[in-house]
């Protein structure tokens, strides 16, 4: 029997597990299908307070886990394929085992939606990017592109114009997704120039590890071009990974989790942390923060509920 089982463990799950770990809880960590996260996806980390000169995520990272092994937190493999939460102790299964705990930390993170292209995974924190707020800085002065056509690509061309020379929209249909005041700043934006709708067939060049250019394919002519840029932001949306958890806790139109108040869902003992319930700050320090909130709900659910 747990006290704490956490679903996650990203900058959230990993929070939490530190703080219930000090709390003498000796939390239960499942990794999930993507251990340590978003961050294990960046490179350099240069808004994380506390790391004047920055810090590679997987660093981060990786230290967050240590500092929760140090104070007793516990790792298990595995992707949570069930969970059953109508009675106390919940259940949790994943792979072949199943867990029992008293409270639930469910950090199970959200996915950045990509397009699928193998040079895109390769120069994924070399050039590639899915958060314009983290990596824009690395991109002064710089060309850059940003692929989508919903409020989100909107929103990361019209930042990102505070750093790069130049932004290229790239979206694959003439109609956009985004509401009309988000595409007129952008349109109104200098800065940014919208191109004839495309698909992106290649970024280059993985053999040197760095972006300088990306292949898009006119959908109208089907021709092929080379565009020159030294960044490219996917901005197709996020996913969050919460599956498992329909019908049985509330969530969005969209998939994301509804906190009450605080870390607190609709079920006594169950707590939500991170990208899982955040479709808005998507940061690591919010994700951080979330989770410390969580573990301390859970803390003070045991303590109130010492059956
Ligand atoms: P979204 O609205 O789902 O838009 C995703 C965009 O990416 C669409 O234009 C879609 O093209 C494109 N796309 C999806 N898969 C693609 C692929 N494989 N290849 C190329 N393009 C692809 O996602 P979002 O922009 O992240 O927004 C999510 C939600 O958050 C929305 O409700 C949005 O309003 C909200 N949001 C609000 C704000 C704000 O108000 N400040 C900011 C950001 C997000 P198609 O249109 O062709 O499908």
């Amino acid at each position: 029997m747990q006290n704490v089982l956490i679903i996650g463990s990203g900058c959230a799950g990993l929070t939490a597990a530190i703080y219930a770990a000090r709390a003498n809880l000796k939390p239960l960590v499942i990794d999930g299908h993507e251990p340590g996260g978003q961050l294990t996806l960046t490179t350099l980390v240069e808004n994380f307070p506390g790391f004047p000169e920055g810090i590679l995520g997987p660093e981060l990272i990786d230290n967050m886990r240590k500092q929760a092994q140090r104070f007793g937190a516990e790792f298990k493999a595995g992707a949570v394929s069930d969970v059953i939460l109508d009675r106390r102790p919940f259940t949790i299964v994943a792979g072949k085992e199943s867990y029992q705990t008293k409270t639930l930390i469910i950090a199970a993170g959200a996915t950045a939606r990509m397009l699928g292209l193998e040079s895109e995974r390769q120069l994924l924190g070399h050039g590639v990017s899915t958060c314009a707020t983290c990596d824009g800085y690395f991109f002064r002065g710089k060309e850059i592109a940003v692929v989508g056509g919903g409020d989100s690509a909107m929103e990361e061309a019209n930042f990102l114009t505070r750093f790069a020379s130049r932004v290229h929209l790239i979206h694959r249909r003439k109609d956009f997704r985004a509401s009309k005041i988000m595409l007129d700043r952008a349109r109104n934006n200098d800065k940014v120039h919208f191109h004839p709708p495309g698909v992106v067939e290649e970024v280059l060049d993985a053999s040197k590890g760095a972006v300088d250019a990306m292949r898009i394919r006119d959908v109208a002519t089907d021709k092929v071009r080379t565009l020159p840029v030294e960044g490219v932001f996917i901005a197709i949306g996020h996913h969050p990974n919460t599956n498992v958890f329909k019908g049985k806790l509330e969530m969005d139109e969209n998939g994301y989790l509804i906190a009450l108040d605080g870390s607190r869902t609709s079920i006594p003992g169950v707590f939500i942390a991170g990208d899982v319930q955040d479709h808005k700050y998507r940061q690591a320090v919010t994700a951080a923060g979330s989770g410390c909130m969580a573990a301390l709900d859970a803390e003070k659910f045991l303590e109130q509920h010492l059956d």
